[in-house]
């Protein structure tokens, strides 16, 4: 039986690993389908304090895998499907295997939000992209459209300007959501042209990408719009659907958790955006799976304690 077992590979899993790892708990990190989680896919990180220079996500991720890999934990490449929280152990089943733990951390993130129009399914890595850092380079020279106005649009809008002639950022309002410094720089940058009050109501093309459907939502005015590339950056939604009926998820599926990551289970904390729809940073998330390996130190111990009365404790 596993002491704990932490779900994502994400910043706030990876720090929970560091600290569960200094702790002597042997922690065990199923990775979920790609270490490193958001951060890997993000181009430069700029707002991580100690670099200021900026790192690219890939880096600074494998540098806090490197990190956990260091103080112990032993990492799966593997999806968990279901886990079990009604008795103790804690069951955790995964595609390849079935595990028991005292506590479980779960630092699952979040994916990317879907347009839900007509072609962006059948168009999925074949023109439409929700993944800058992966896709940019395929549209050299070419115009392209990306969606969104927050942070994430408009930053990965700067980054593919290495690659494209132009870039279409088409936001449903009339202002960007986005950080001033970036909005600034979007609004200089002369190969980024914002697409005001417009929503993509369908992707089409023949084989590949070709166009999308724009309407404007305070004129009405329909256009089809020539691309050969759609970028999408409109948010995400929680990973949490293998904890359905068996941790307390908001209306939008994310975890309740307290200040301190504990979930409505004891024995089972919440760590980064899985349970955080307002700040979503890595420095927040590093911050929340620090606290939960904390706790989750303290639990065990706690459980050692009940189980072996009058022990002598090492530490
Ligand atoms: P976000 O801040 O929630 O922004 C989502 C954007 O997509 C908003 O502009 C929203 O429009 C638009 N949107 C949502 N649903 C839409 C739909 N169905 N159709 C069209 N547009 C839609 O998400 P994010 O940009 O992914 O950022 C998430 C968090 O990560 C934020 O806290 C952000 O600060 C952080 N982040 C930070 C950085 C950085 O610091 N460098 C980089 C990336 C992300 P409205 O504005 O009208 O709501």
């Amino acid at each position: 039986m596993e002491k704990v077992i932490i779900i994502g590979s994400g910043p706030a899993g990876l720090t929970a690993a560091v600290y569960a790892g200094r702790a002597q708990l042997e922690p065990l990190l199923i990775s979920g389908p790609s270490l490193g989680g958001q951060v890997a896919l993000s181009s430069e990180i700029g707002n991580y304090p100690g670099f200021p220079e900026d790192i690219p996500g890939a880096e600074l991720a494998q540098r806090m895998h490197e990190h956990a890999e260091r103080f112990g934990t032993r990492f799966e490449s593997d999806i968990v499907t279901s886990v079990d929280l009604s008795s103790r152990p804690f069951k955790v089943v995964t595609y390849g295997n079935e595990y028991e733990a005292q506590a479980l951390i779960v630092s699952t993130g979040s994916s990317p939000r879907k347009l839900r129009v007509p072609g962006e399914k059948e168009f999925s890595g074949r023109g439409v992209s929700y993944c800058a850092t992966c896709d940019g380079f395929f549209y050299m020279g070419k115009e392209i459209v990306m969606v969104g106005g927050g942070d994430a649009a408009v930053e990965e809008s700067l980054f593919l300007t290495r690659f494209a002639s132009k870039v279409h950022l088409v936001h449903r309002r009339d202002q960007l959501r986005a950080e001033r410094v970036l909005q600034e720089r979007a609004l200089r940058n002369e190969k980024i042209n914002v697409v005001w009050d417009s929503i993509v109501t369908e992707i089409v093309g023949d084989g590949a990408v070709s166009g999308v459907q724009l309407r404007n939502v305070k004129t009405g005015e329909e256009e089809l719009f020539s691309t050969s590339g759609v970028f999408v950056a409109i948010g995400h939604v929680p990973n949490t659907a293998f904890l359905q009926g068996q941790l307390e998820l908001t209306e939008s599926g994310y975890i309740v958790a307290d200040p301190d990551g504990r979930t409505s289970v004891e024995g089972v904390w919440a760590a980064g955006d899985v349970a955080d729809w307002t700040y979503r940073q890595i420095a927040t998330s590093v911050g929340s799976g620090c606290k939960a390996a904390m706790q989750a130190e303290h639990y065990i111990a706690e459980l050692e304690d009940r189980a072996y009365p009058g022990r002598t404790r090492l530490s």
